[in-house]
């Protein structure tokens, strides 16, 4: 274990319980013999402020920027394997209210510094949970992690890691460490190639080796529903669809007609199982480059009433953002030009980096070059099951606009 020191005046954002503390706040560092090692969490240290104040717990990475992240604040530290028993309780305690008014077997477990595991990114599908570890912290207590989660993780059945996650690569962890699978079972049983989920009225499977992330895109769940909501007799375009979410809810709630578009014919497939489990007829889905196929459809004159842009992250780090608010502006343009009069756009922004602010912004000259008024139905984000520290802000990562044409 180890005792970091901040240097003076460092120790703010701390007090504020923001969980992240960069390098260069770090005065001295030095190892302490703990009484319990054994039981010792790995990685993990004690931060102090420079008049020697205890000020919380965390793990500690020699090689990421972000050198110390925060799992406890206050002078009571625990550094041993109670603080992960705890975290895990806590996160299953949380999710109650979630887990009483959702009807669905698919949910986030733990969502990292939204329940005081930073780095551990949990998620549920049908009693397999699938981690993304992404801290050294993480990494180094990942068979600890493991079995609390098998013991506390109600109707658990294995614990599995996807070990190919990029951010691994900026924590000097290894993305593909030879003696490591992309996909490894940590405990309890292997699941099968692809998990059953419902989200209800939805069906889906979950390829939880290949898929993105762990295997779905839980975090969008409330805005699926939106979609699903609004979309009564209107002929959806669904941009972006990967293994189909927004199309089926929308053709579930009632939609004209449904296409999905994505460029990757693997998730079109799945997309199309999917509307079969499902027992929706009558979607569409077309392998295309989103950017072309809206050019397209503007050229040949073809409308919508309802189109969903779910684009991936267009800004990895805050120097890309003014790229990627073009990329953007460009696609909600183009789809604002499909929509017939009183057509809904449902546009989303999961680029970390991409404030609110700057996304509503983007969106609004969308609207203005296309000469269109747009109203704001509805603003979605990240579901419950993906809490966000109040001082953490960085943690909404996921914004969402309903829009509906009003003018002529
Ligand atoms: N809306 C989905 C998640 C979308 S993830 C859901 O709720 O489940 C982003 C998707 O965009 C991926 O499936 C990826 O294959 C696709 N994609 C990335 N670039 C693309 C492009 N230029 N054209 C079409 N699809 C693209």
């Amino acid at each position: 274990m180890k005792t970091v020191i901040l240097k003076n005046g460092r120790d703010r954002s701390v007090r504020m319980r923001h969980p992240w503390i960069f390098s260069g706040a770090i005065d001295t560092i030095s190892d302490t013999a703990a009484a319990n090692d054994a039981r010792a969490l790995k990685c993990a240290a004690i931060v102090k402020s420079s008049k020697g104040e205890v000020l919380g717990a965390a793990e500690y990475s020699s090689t990421s920027q972000i050198a110390l992240r925060m799992l406890s604040f206050g002078e009571n530290v625990v550094l041993d394997e109670r603080l992960v028993m705890a975290a895990v309780q806590n996160a299953v305690r949380r999710r109650d209210d979630f887990a009483a008014h959702e009807k669905t077997n698919a949910y986030r477990v733990l969502n990292a510094e939204g329940d005081g595991l930073p780095g551990v990114v949990v998620d549920c599908y049908d009693g397999f949970l699938v981690c993304q570890l992404t801290s050294a912290f993480a990494d180094a207590n990942r068979v600890l992690l493991a079995d609390v989660l098998m013991s506390e993780v109600p109707n658990a059945r294995g614990v599995a890691v996807r070990n190919d996650v990029d951010v691994r690569r900026h924590e000097g962890l290894d993305e593909n460490d030879a003696s490591r699978d992309a996909f490894e079972i940590l405990a309890g049983e292997t699941p099968p190639q692809l998990i059953e989920i419902y989200e209800e009225p939805i069906r889906y499977y979950v390829d939880v080796r290949n898929g993105h992330k762990t295997g779905f895109y839980l975090d969008q769940r409330a805005a699926r529903r939106s979609v699903g909501r609004w979309a009564n007799n209107r002929r959806v375009l669904n941009c972006f669809s990967y293994t189909g979410g927004f199309g089926l809810h929308a053709m579930a709630g009632g939609a004209a007609s449904v296409l999905q578009v994505d460029i990757s014919g693997p998730s079109l497939e799945l997309a199309r199982k999917n509307a079969a489990l499902s027992r929706l007829e009558g979607i569409e889905t077309c392998e295309a480059d989103v950017f072309q196929f809206l050019r397209k459809c503007r050229d040949e004159g073809r409308k919508f009433d309802m189109i969903v842009l779910d684009p991936p992250k267009f800004a990895e780090k805050r120097s890309q953002i003014m790229k990627a608010a073009r990329g953007y502006k460009d696609i909600n343009l183009l789809a604002m030009k499909l929509l017939d009069r009183g057509g809904i756009l449902a546009t989303f922004s999961c680029s970390g980096a991409m404030t609110n602010e700057l996304f509503h912004k983007v969106v609004m000259e969308a609207a203005a070059d296309a000469k269109k008024d747009f109203a704001i139905l509805e603003r979605t984000a990240q579901d419950s099951d993906h809490p966000v520290p109040i001082a953490f802000p960085e943690g909404l990562y996921l914004k969402g606009l309903v829009l509906q044409h009003r003018s002529t």
